[in-house]
């Protein structure tokens, strides 16, 4: 279906959970979130529910994220059932890798066919920082379970945070060199949550072409992202640039939260709930959803933070 401005929406991404098993500091609190009642938070069979709407509507491609959405106990179900749903072409995964090891061939066999594993850093001490509680080594294991699964494309997310890993950009850039991944840096986004990164974590994407001046840009985009090589290189190098050069012309995408709020742009606190609803009652919500797409979002910074009342785990990114 179009939204309002001719944009063809047929991309979902569902959060499945607002828990995490790492608590990254861009992200979300120390301490967690609050307790939510179980009965607040979407059931699968509503999951699936808003999944065969959407579809109906032409929704092809969805991306399952949280949270962390290996800690869902149900998530194989969840994405089994939502790749056998009529329409949906590409069912991918965001996750922070770190139980891939043990979940990366099930995973495959239940229908995912990307992943997009998150890693900020090559250094077990700044990974242990940046996470506050995660461990470096089982990203790294998680992302080798990843390659061995076979998906049909893994891709590395990596947030750049000026003063923490800009040191690192070569280095990470390289994982395109040893592995056949995308290696894609994203502009750290200023969320209400994450006051503490003052004005020099906000770097903005073309520090990594001042980094890596050898990159050969690509006649591709890949989603949002502007594609570029290293020689020699099995994937690419993709740049995220959602705060300097904002990509709300060519959005595609709905997000729906674990809690059923479907919200039309990342960055505004308008949100349309589901729970509780029936097949029409969503579909129709979801229409009106896509009708409530803004044109953009208001240009983000650290004086002019996002609107969207949510800390990113409460979203899914
Ligand atoms: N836990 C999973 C993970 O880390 O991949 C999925 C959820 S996480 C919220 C999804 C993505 O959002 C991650 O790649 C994460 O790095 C990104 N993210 C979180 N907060 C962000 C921020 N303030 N700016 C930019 N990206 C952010
Ligand atoms: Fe968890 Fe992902 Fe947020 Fe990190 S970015 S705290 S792994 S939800």
């Amino acid at each position: 279906m179009k939204d309002d401005f001719g944009r063809e929406i047929n991309y979902l991404r569902l959060s499945v959970t607002e828990r995490c098993n790492l608590r990254c500091r861009y992200c979300m609190p120390e301490e967690g979130i609050c307790k939510k009642s179980h009965e607040e938070m979407l059931t699968e069979d509503e999951m699936m529910m808003a999944v065969e709407a959407a579809a109906s509507l032409g929704v092809h491609k969805l991306r399952i994220t949280g949270g962390e959405p290996l800690i869902k106990k149900n998530i194989l179900s969840i994405c089994r059932r939502a790749s056998a749903v009529e329409g949906i072409r590409e069912v991918c995964i965001t996750t922070n890798g770190t139980l891939l090891p043990e979940l990366a061939p099930a995973l495959r066999e239940a229908g995912v066919q990307r992943v997009n594993i998150s890693l900020d850093t090559l250094d077990p001490a700044k990974y242990a920082r940046i996470t506050r509680v995660g461990r470096l080594e089982q990203a790294l294991a998680g992302l080798e379970a990843a390659l061995s699964a076979g998906f049909e494309k893994v891709k590395i997310n990596c947030v750049l945070i000026g003063g923490f890993n800009d040191d690192e950009i070569p280095a990470l850039a390289d994982l395109t060199r040893m592995y056949p991944v995308d290696m894609r840096f994203i502009e750290l986004m200023p969320m209400s949550g994450n006051q503490e990164f003052g004005p020099e974590a906000f770097i903005p994407c073309s520090c990594v072409l001042e980094r890596l001046p050898e990159l050969e840009a690509g006649s591709r985009h890949d989603g949002v992202a502007q594609l570029y090589k290293l020689s020699g290189a099995r994937g690419n190098v993709g740049l995220i640039s959602p705060v300097s050069a904002h990509f709300c012309g060519e959005c595609n995408r709905l997000r729906l939260t674990a809690d059923g709020h479907l919200k039309p742009c990342l960055h505004s606190a308008e949100e349309y709930a589901l729970k509780g609803l029936d097949f029409a009652g969503m579909r129709r919500q979801i229409q009106t959803a896509i009708l409530a797409k803004p044109a953009m979002h208001r240009p983000l910074s650290v004086r002019s933070r996002s609107l969207t009342g949510r800390a990113m785990n409460r979203i899914g990114g």
